[in-house]
């Protein structure tokens, strides 16, 4: 200001001067008028060029000025050159945030004071089926219409987490989303989504593995104490306790079989794969396998010989790379199931193929064969065509599971082909890369 006075000063007293020396008084005063109005015009040129500047948009160069006035706009260039790096620094950062949160596995929204939508990240969109633009400022309950969520945000607390179901674009996958509200801000609420089909999935699962094992365990459990009460309460003669003992004995034998199916199945899941260094004598495993199962067919007639037809194929190799007692129970499940499911005078066929990438293992018989619906499931565990049937010969319900597991840890897969009223294949397909051809 006193710059600006003492130039207006200036500009008179030098006017004055000139017109004093001129033509006296009266032209002193005239010049010193018009100095001054002078003065004013000159400031006013500059202060109009300065107001053009900042309407022009982006901070470029300021014009050219002088004075007092090129000092002004240098000042006022710095201060904004300034500004503009810390705004630059902020979006920057503020674009760091918002990536680290897009890259977050979980959905994030972030609701203002009145559960309106401010911003939500692409999962959220996913798990709640909203458009971070298009649905900008719409309340979220108005979005998420699930009558659980609705009532979950006219609570007060929001301490714990619930669970609604998510949107999905197919009809067949039902998705399980947990959802909770963190409050933050003055207000201003956080919704956070967590996909928890699978987790869903699996407890659902152990559940019903658990009521499964529970009735596998107490029907002969129930058989069993049934026989022990009538042995304490009845007087029997020596043939008919011998009788009981007997049907307890099979009882107590079902009950063994399916705890050491349990304990193989639970020790295949906990265990490391099997190590590549192992070799399995092939012709000895197949040996033991092909004994196994004439004495589970001989079983089945009063002769004592098999009753069904036993064909195995000579192995292909010398050994298999693997863990011989997973082997060794995959191979012996599918033939022993062949055996146990193959009307007597019915043929089975152990036999291998090589092909270019695999080694066939194929159980081929000519029993009831299965239905085609039946058979994606057969590996789930207790998964049983004929119940009665499974259980009159011995079965747990568990050997196709078992086996499946034992092909997937060795690097390969169960393929399944049945006609009913044909016969059945059931082929273990393992990569060549196990076989070791005799030298
Ligand atoms: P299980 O102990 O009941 O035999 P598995 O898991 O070994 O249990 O087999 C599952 C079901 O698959 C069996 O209950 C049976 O219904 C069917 N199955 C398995 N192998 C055969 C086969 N060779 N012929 C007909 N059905 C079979």
């Amino acid at each position: 200001m006193l710059l600006f006075l003492g130039s207006l000063l200036l500009w008179c007293a030098l006017a004055a001067a000139l017109g004093w020396w001129w033509g006296g008084t009266v032209s002193a005063l005239a010049m010193a008028l018009a100095a001054s109005g002078l003065w004013a015009l000159r400031h006013m040129w500059h202060a109009h060029r300065l107001e053009q500047w900042f309407r022009s948009g982006p901070i470029g160069e300021p014009p050219r000025l002088a004075g007092v006035w090129r000092e002004v706009s240098d000042r006022i260039r710095r201060l904004l050159r300034l500004k503009e790096r810390e705004v630059l620094l902020h979006t920057e950062r503020l674009r760091h945030f918002l990536d680290a949160i897009e890259a977050s596995p979980n959905g994030v929204t972030l609701l203002d004071q009145d559960g309106r939508i401010e911003w939500c990240n692409a999962i959220a969109g996913q798990h709640l089926g909203i458009d971070a633009v298009r649905d900008r400022a719409q309340h979220v309950v108005h979005l998420v219409r699930d009558p659980v969520f609705t009532r979950y945000f006219q609570q007060e607390s929001h301490a714990n987490e619930v669970v609604i179901e998510g949107r999905s674009n197919s009809l067949a996958k039902s998705i399980k989303l947990s959802v909770q509200l963190f409050p933050y801000g003055q207000g201003q609420q956080l919704l956070l989504t967590r996909d928890i089909t699978a987790v869903a999935q699996a407890e659902a699962m152990r559940r019903d593995f658990v009521a499964n094992v529970s009735h596998e365990i107490r029907t002969p459990l129930t058989v069993l104490a049934g026989f022990v009460e009538t042995l304490q309460s009845l007087p029997l003669s020596a043939q008919e306790q011998q009788q009981y003992l007997g049907l307890m004995a099979t009882q107590a034998q079902r009950m063994q079989s399916l705890v050491s199916d349990l304990l193989t199945l639970s020790q295949l899941e906990g265990s490391p794969p099997p190590s590549a260094a192992e070799q399995v004598d092939l012709p000895e495993l197949m040996a033991q396998i092909e004994a196994d199962a004439r004495a589970l067919s001989a079983l089945q007639g009063e002769s004592g010989a098999p009753v069904h037809v036993l064909v195995f194929e000579p192995a292909p190799g010398a050994a298999l790379l693997g863990a011989r007692s997973e082997l060794l129970s995959a191979f012996s499940n599918l033939v022993s199931n062949a055996v146990r499911y193959t009307p007597p005078g019915g043929r089975i066929t152990v036999g291998w193929q090589k092909q270019e990438q695999a080694l066939v293992f194929a159980v081929r018989d000519t029993g009831p064969g299965i239905a085609a619906e039946h058979v994606p499931r057969l590996s789930e565990r207790f998964y049983r065509v004929d119940r009665s049937r499974s259980r009159e010969t011995g079965g747990t319900g568990l050997g196709l599971a078992i086996t499946k597991h034992v092909v997937q840890r060795h690097g390969g897969e169960l393929r399944i082909e049945s006609q009913v009223g044909v016969g059945s294949c059931f082929m273990l397909v393992l990569p060549i890369q196990r076989l070791i051809t005799a030298p």
